[in-house]
């Protein structure tokens, strides 16, 4: 007895004169859906597959162009704490495109992780944010910030991560008590022990870490227990509808009473409304991140955003 899996792709041929070449390319790009599908299924060439595929590989182009033309920017998102004090700001990476315009991380992220760009870019990241925080020390307006640098995992996983974050910290000056680094989820599930070595490395140095989009996605809480986090960030899916949605509500209390009880601090993001803010603050909830505040901003526009604050809980 023998069990196959065949991933199938099919296509139509025939209504117009065409190469050979062309209707092969297509049941192959079929079937790497059915592939993708998870294997052993069959999938039709759809148009519009052929139109993602080919914009996909424009923009990895671009994104090559992008490093060396200068094209990307960070952003800065204000956080709160119940004080009503400016304490800590999220860097949010953006691409200015000559053509697109803004395109969102979201967009050109995995992109940059799948094509192994995302080393130059998270580096990128790292070195800019750090300056930033460098030049902020000056500052007495400035100069209590944290920054929140998001860390993806394929970048967390390089061989070298821990000498590149430590290289920053020595080129730019910065206090590396004043970086944080977001991770998301993923981190937790394979090789424990590393991801552990690695973050207590840099804890030394001073450097702090939040788990980022917490809840969304299947952390064991064993696993959650032994990584050595100061953070979690409640995700904004469940900020959203939390006074609408019950099981929103109960997770996001959930995540605060689990932060309390880890000993660890909670912040909140994508908080719109004061009406959310009230119920996490009612939760137990400290810091909050969101349009409520200020949306991402450009590094002149948040830097006058942050002098306001100051002078307002300062005066
Ligand atoms: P994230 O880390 O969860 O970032 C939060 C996202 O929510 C940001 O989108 C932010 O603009 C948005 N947001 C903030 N407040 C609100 C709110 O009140 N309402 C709503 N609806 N949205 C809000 P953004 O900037 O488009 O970033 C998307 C994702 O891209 C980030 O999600 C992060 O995973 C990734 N990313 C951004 N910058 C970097 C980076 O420098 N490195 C890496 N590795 N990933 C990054
Ligand atoms: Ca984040
Ligand atoms: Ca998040």
């Amino acid at each position: 007895e023998h069990h196959s899996s065949p991933s199938i792709g099919v296509t139509l041929f025939g209504e117009k004169t065409e190469t050979i070449a062309e209707p092969l390319k297509r049941a192959d790009l079929a079937m790497y859906q059915a592939k993708a599908a998870g294997r052993n299924t069959v999938r039709f060439f759809d148009p519009k597959m052929q139109a993602m595929v080919t914009q996909r590989a424009e923009l990895e182009e671009d994104l090559r162009d992008a490093m060396l033309n200068d094209q990307f920017e960070l952003h800065y998102q204000a956080q709160f704490n119940d004080q009503g004090q400016l304490f800590a700001a999220e860097a949010l990476i953006r691409w200015r495109h000559p053509e697109r315009g803004l395109i969102s991380p979201a967009e050109f992220i995995p992109i940059a992780e799948d094509t192994g760009l995302i080393t130059i870019l998270g580096y990128w990241v790292l070195n800019t944010a750090m300056q930033q925080l460098a030049k902020w020390a000056e500052h007495p307006e400035f100069a209590g910030l944290t920054l929140a640098v998001n860390v993806s995992p394929s970048q967390f996983h390089q061989k070298n991560f821990v000498d590149q974050v430590t290289d920053v910290i020595d080129l730019t000056g910065a206090d590396p008590r004043r970086l944080k680094l977001e991770l998301t989820e993923g981190f937790s599930i394979s090789n424990i022990e590393e991801v552990i070595a690695r973050m207590s490395s840099l804890r030394q140095r001073g450097v702090s870490f939040s788990l980022d989009d917490f809840g969304t996605g299947y952390s064991s809480l064993s696993y959650l227990k032994r990584l050595p986090l100061d953070q979690l960030k409640i995700d904004q899916s469940f900020v959203r509808d939390i006074l609408i949605d019950p099981n929103d509500a109960a997770i996001a209390k959930m995540v605060i009473v689990l932060a309390d009880s880890l000993g660890l601090s909670v912040v909140a993001e994508g908080v719109e409304t004061l009406a959310q803010k009230a119920f996490l603050e009612q939760q137990g909830c400290r810091a909050y991140q969101g349009y409520l505040y200020s949306k991402p901003l450009a590094l002149a526009e948040f830097e006058a955003f942050a002098l306001r604050a100051y002078q307002i809980s300062y005066s």
